[in-house]
């Protein structure tokens, strides 16, 4: 199985993803496979830190920020997620193709670029579940703040985020796949929520 969370800065993700993490151990009896996207390969990393060091002299520009997180993303399925899920293990993403689609799709615009490349790249591979941890952008970002985290996040607009939000639940909508889960609630009655979700499924 392959799990997926998502969700917006100050969503929850990282709390999420623990507690879905001990879920599968309890579960199989296993650990799962943990990736984080951009990234979680050591050439993906790579293409990570590109994003990062783009600096004002040579600004990344937003199609090539898009094809480096679509090259990292190959390198991750072909050598990562793939082989394990092939070996029947179970595999834990922090972020997938989602993101993508909300935040180069959504959030800037470039709808038509990200899911041209989405379908020619996937080809269909997509996680059997994705947990979308929804919360108002203010809400999320007042609680990234109040965490010390906002200096690491690139300075976007509030819209940036808004329009990011509309396309994950526009997505959630049309596909079962997607579960939406209440973020803005306690943490206690997220858990609760996730960990309803993963009781419900056929595995
Ligand atoms: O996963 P994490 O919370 O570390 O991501 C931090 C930020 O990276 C997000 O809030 C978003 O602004 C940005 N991001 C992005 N496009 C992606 C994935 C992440 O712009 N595909």
């Amino acid at each position: 199985q392959f799990i997926v969370i998502e969700g917006l800065e100050g969503a929850g993700k990282s709390s999420a993803i623990a507690l879905v993490r001990d879920f599968i151990e309890k579960h199989t009896g296993q650990a799962p496979v943990c990736t984080r996207e951009p990234g979680g390969t050591p050439l993906a990393e790579k293409m990570r830190d590109l994003v990062k060091i783009a600096d004002e002299t040579d600004p990344l520009c937003d199609e090539a920020e898009c094809l480096i997180f679509y090259a990292a993303r190959a390198q991750l399925i072909a050598n990562v997620i793939k082989p394990a899920l092939a070996e029947g293990q179970w595999v834990l993403g922090d972020r997938h193709n989602l993101s993508s689609l909300a935040y180069q799709g959504g959030g800037r615009g470039l709808m038509p670029l990200v899911s041209a490349i989405s379908d020619a790249t996937l080809k269909g591979f997509k996680p059997d579940l994705t947990l979308y941890l929804d919360i108002d952008p203010k809400l999320g970002l007042a609680r990234a703040a109040s965490r010390g985290e906002l200096d690491r996040i690139e300075v976007q607009e509030i819209a940036f985020f808004n329009r990011a939000r509309e396309t994950f639940l526009s997505y959630a909508d049309n596909d079962d796949s997607i579960m939406i889960i209440d973020a803005s609630q306690s943490l206690a009655e997220v858990h609760k929520d996730i960990i309803a979700v993963l009781q419900n499924q056929a595995w």
